[in-house]
């Protein structure tokens, strides 16, 4: 009793979390008196209060530590039978950008404490690995990578759980190919909105396993996974070339994502308004003609620079070479500004990782990040590319921007993502960093304003576009996104979770009282 006194007394000291106008003591001592392996905790709250995006800081009223998926069951099944109202958000890595992981005034599930590195790994036909919902996409490849193994499909950034991306898509240069991470799971443990734990896959509680992939966090709490393996490369050759043309380039992305063999991961990203870009690359990539390469001037006009890798081992490097510049050789990019580089395939994946050391060195990693991703159908792309980044995107300084194609038949159309309804939609990801100016000011207004303007014109060209990573302030705009489907994606949230419990930072479902 006196420990729950402390945290309200220490609650209503202005600056701390307000408790004070919300939780009855009742609530505070019942979740104390929980019997649990983890531990509860009502202080230390102002890491679960934000996230990467750093626009929303909204306080929960308690953490949870479990120790094992019953503590989470556990504490669902004691607020389900409570009168408390509480929500619950579990929290990956915190990696959302608009709040998507926290849970104001409402307990907050610290899914990382739950990972107990017992990342158990199935060779044979089909290789699998068993993992925790809180375990980091970069443990899961340090570990399976032993085994000569890998995930096949990414994100371009592995310090994430696999409960916060498979609860979204997992999209990266691979998806082409192998879909999205959520196509890649053979099956899943959930807790449910009801304090249920339920094993499911494609055959088995089929229902349950389809809603939770892309689900936004709406169903159940992965606490496990299992993710789907094939054969690790050591090396990959990356490669990147400029074009000035966006048909061209868009032309060249679409014919290499219609050949399996020819390339293992196609991206690309927009470059506005940049000078001496091929200076840039020149610390970690080699031009294919020195001299040709250092001719060439960007001038900042737009370009477009492909990206792609392919996958090899030691022995298998100049049959590998062979055949990339035989496709190199289909492609319409300015000859001057081919690039490439040998890296381990680690590296490769890991890339994202190198620049957020040199980011947080700087202090700025952790600013504002309005970021916005959009899914774009291949019939809209050239519409949206010529007014996007010739005449509302004025440069990219703030950060990338990311444009590559997918094919719709290798991605699963049974889960709760939505996507455009073509073969082939684009993925163009805004990536900005509202950096803080010496003024105080920052761009965080511009850049917000920025996105409006990309996406009401969307909106006005009636572009059928669907935001990935979607957060939408009204049930209406929701119904829209989802679309015919929205009626079976209410279903199954009142099914799973019928006082509607979970991440409420989705702001999808209002909390049942
Ligand atoms: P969190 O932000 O902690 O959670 C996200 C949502 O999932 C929340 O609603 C949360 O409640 C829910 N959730 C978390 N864990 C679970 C669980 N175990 N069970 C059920 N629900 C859960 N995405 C891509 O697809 N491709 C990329 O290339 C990519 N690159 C990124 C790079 C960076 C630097 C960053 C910051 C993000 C990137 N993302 C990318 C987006 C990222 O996939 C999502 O933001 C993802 O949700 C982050 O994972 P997390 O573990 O931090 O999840």
């Amino acid at each position: 009793f006196l420990r729950i006194f402390m945290i309200l007394v220490l609650s209503c000291i202005p600056g701390r979390t307000n408790l004070c106008s919300n939780p009855s003591l009742n609530t505070l001592s019942s979740l104390d008196s929980l019997d649990l392996e983890g531990y509860i905790t009502f202080h230390d709250v102002h890491n679960a209060s934000k996230d990467f995006g750093n626009r929303y800081h909204l306080p929960p009223l308690a953490i949870l530590h479990p120790k094992s998926v019953s503590d989470i069951s556990t504490v669902m099944r004691h607020i389900v039978r409570s009168t408390s109202n509480l929500t619950v958000a579990a929290r990956g890595h915190g990696h959302s950008l608009q709040g998507q992981a926290l849970a104001h005034q409402g307990v907050v599930i610290n899914m990382e404490s739950l990972r107990s590195h017992d990342i158990k790994i199935y060779k044979g036909k089909q290789p699998y690995v068993d993992v925790s919902g809180g375990e980091l996409w970069i443990n899961i490849l340090r570990e399976t990578l032993k085994y000569g193994l890998s995930p096949k499909s990414w994100t371009d950034y592995l310090h994430l759980t696999v409960g916060g991306t498979l609860s979204n898509a997992g999209i990266s240069g691979q998806a082409f190919k192998h879909g999205p991470q959520i196509n890649n799971v053979y099956q899943l443990e959930i807790v449910t909105g009801k304090g249920e734990v339920v094993t499911c896959s494609e055959k088995r509680n089929s229902e349950l396993f389809q809603s939770v992939l892309g689900g936004l966090g709406q169903f159940g709490i992965i606490t496990r996974a299992r993710i789907s393996l094939g054969p690790a490369p050591l090396m990959v050759k990356w490669i990147r070339a400029l074009y000035s043309d966006f048909s061209a380039f868009s032309r060249d992305q679409e014919h290499l994502i219609s050949k399996e063999n020819a390339f293992d991961y196609v991206e690309g990203f927009v470059i506005i308004n940049r000078t001496d870009i091929l200076n840039n690359w020149r610390s970690s990539f080699t031009p294919n003609d020195s001299t040709e390469a250092n001719q060439f001037k960007s001038d900042g006009k737009t370009l477009y620079c492909l990206e792609v890798v392919k996958y090899f081992n030691s022995k298998e490097a100049n049959s590998m070479n062979q055949e990339t510049e035989k496709v190199l050789s289909e492609l319409s990019y300015i000859p001057s500004t081919l690039f490439s580089s040998e890296v381990p395939y680690i590296e490769f994946l890991d890339r994202v990782h190198i620049a957020e050391i040199k980011l947080r060195a700087k202090g700025l990693w952790e600013v504002p990040h309005p970021w916005l991703n959009l899914l774009i159908p291949k019939s809209s792309i050239s519409d949206f590319a010529t007014k996007v980044f010739n005449s509302i995107v004025t440069s990219n300084h703030n950060g990338p921007i990311l444009i590559y194609p997918v094919n719709q038949s290798k991605w699963n159309k049974h889960t709760s993502l939505i996507t455009p309804n073509e073969d082939i939609f684009y993925l163009v990801a805004f990536l900005p960093s509202a950096i803080p100016k010496p003024s105080g000011a920052n761009d965080l207004e511009y850049l917000l304003r920025q996105n409006q303007r990309v996406l009401s014109f969307c909106a006005e060209a009636n572009l059928d576009v669907k935001q990935y990573l979607p957060l939408y302030e009204t049930q209406k705009e929701w119904r829209s996104h989802f679309g015919n489907r929205w009626e079976t994606f209410a279903k199954r949230k009142y099914k799973y979770d019928p006082l509607a419990i979970l991440a409420p930072g989705q702001r999808v479902f209002q909390r049942v009282s």
